[in-house]
């Protein structure tokens, strides 16, 4: 999977994607990170990405000539098949190999956009290509929005200051589910959102700390109970914490089952 990031601080997605599972998943040649400076971009003395709004009030919206043109010349580099144009901050692009299948994706980091959750990094996990706008200041101007951008994503309900951090959110949440990325050991299969519901705890050892003893069960070797107690702490924290998330969990019969049993007697069930 190809990703570009169109940023004002290059330098921020460099480093972001340097470390841990983004690193690896660029080692192994899962993931081609291309970062782009929107300020190669630029026709002016003063470089300029943003500018006045039209009409009163205070702060910059990003000029469209440059977000277009960055996005543009990705485009067309790929379909060229191959490099993502000259002004990518480092040769990371993919050398050779054959062109993207499918156009790429691309992307606004916003407010306003649908809510990024585990169910649309699966699906974006699927694309071939994502090109993913960071925006700035008050944001971008509304045409890039309106005639350039597939998918508007936000990453909470809260307000930064700008894009990088949540395309790094987007990227570490894709790159971890990328075909062979992760190893056995941190398997993406049986974690919190997968199905539906929180994970259960976690202990490691030792057996007990401070006083605080793992749960029988655990120690026990019991694979089949090892499982329920899990399944059990699963749909319990979900009902706890995330109630919300339980009308759209996948639970079979034994799950509703457990979970009448928490719910009649949460203190005994939950030992
Ligand atoms: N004035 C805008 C907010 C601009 S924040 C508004 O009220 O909607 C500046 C930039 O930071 C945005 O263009 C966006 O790229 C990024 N950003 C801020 N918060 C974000 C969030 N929760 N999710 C995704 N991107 C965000």
């Amino acid at each position: 999977m190809r990703v570009d990031v169109v940023t004002v601080f290059p330098d921020f997605i460099e480093a972001g994607v340097g470390f841990s599972i983004l690193k690896r998943a660029q080692e192994k040649g899962a993931l081609t990170v291309g970062v782009h400076n929107l300020r190669d971009w630029t026709h002016d003395r003063h470089r300029s990405t943003d500018d006045e709004p039209f009409g009163p009030g205070a702060g910059m919206v990003m000029k469209p000539e440059p977000v277009f043109e960055a996005v543009e010349s990705i485009r067309s580099g790929a379909s060229a098949g191959g490099g993502a144009g000259e002004a990518s901050a480092e040769p990371r692009i993919g050398s050779g190999g054959p062109p993207p299948a499918r156009p790429p994706v691309v992307l606004l980091m916003t407010p306003q956009g649908e809510l990024f959750t585990q169910a649309v990094a699966h699906e974006l996990a699927e694309e071939e290509h994502l090109i993913i706008i960071c925006g700035h200041y008050e944001g971008v101007d509304e045409r890039i929005r309106e005639h350039l951008v597939d998918r508007e994503i936000s990453i909470g309900d809260y307000v930064l200051t700008g894009g990088e951090l949540p395309a790094l959110v987007v990227l570490d949440a894709i790159a971890r589910l990328l075909p062979e990325v992760l190893g056995a050991e941190e398997s993406a299969l049986e974690e919190s959102f997968s199905e539906g519901l929180l994970e259960y705890p976690h202990y490691t050892r030792p057996a007990e700390f401070r006083r605080w003893r793992v749960p029988e069960v655990l120690l026990s070797g019991h694979h089949a109970e090892i499982a329920r107690w899990r399944r059990m702490k699963s749909l319990e924290r979900t009902l706890d914490r995330r109630p919300d998330l339980l009308r759209q969990a996948r639970l079979s019969d034994e799950d509703r089952e457990l979970l009448r049993a928490v719910m009649r007697d949460p203190d005994n069930a939950r030992t």
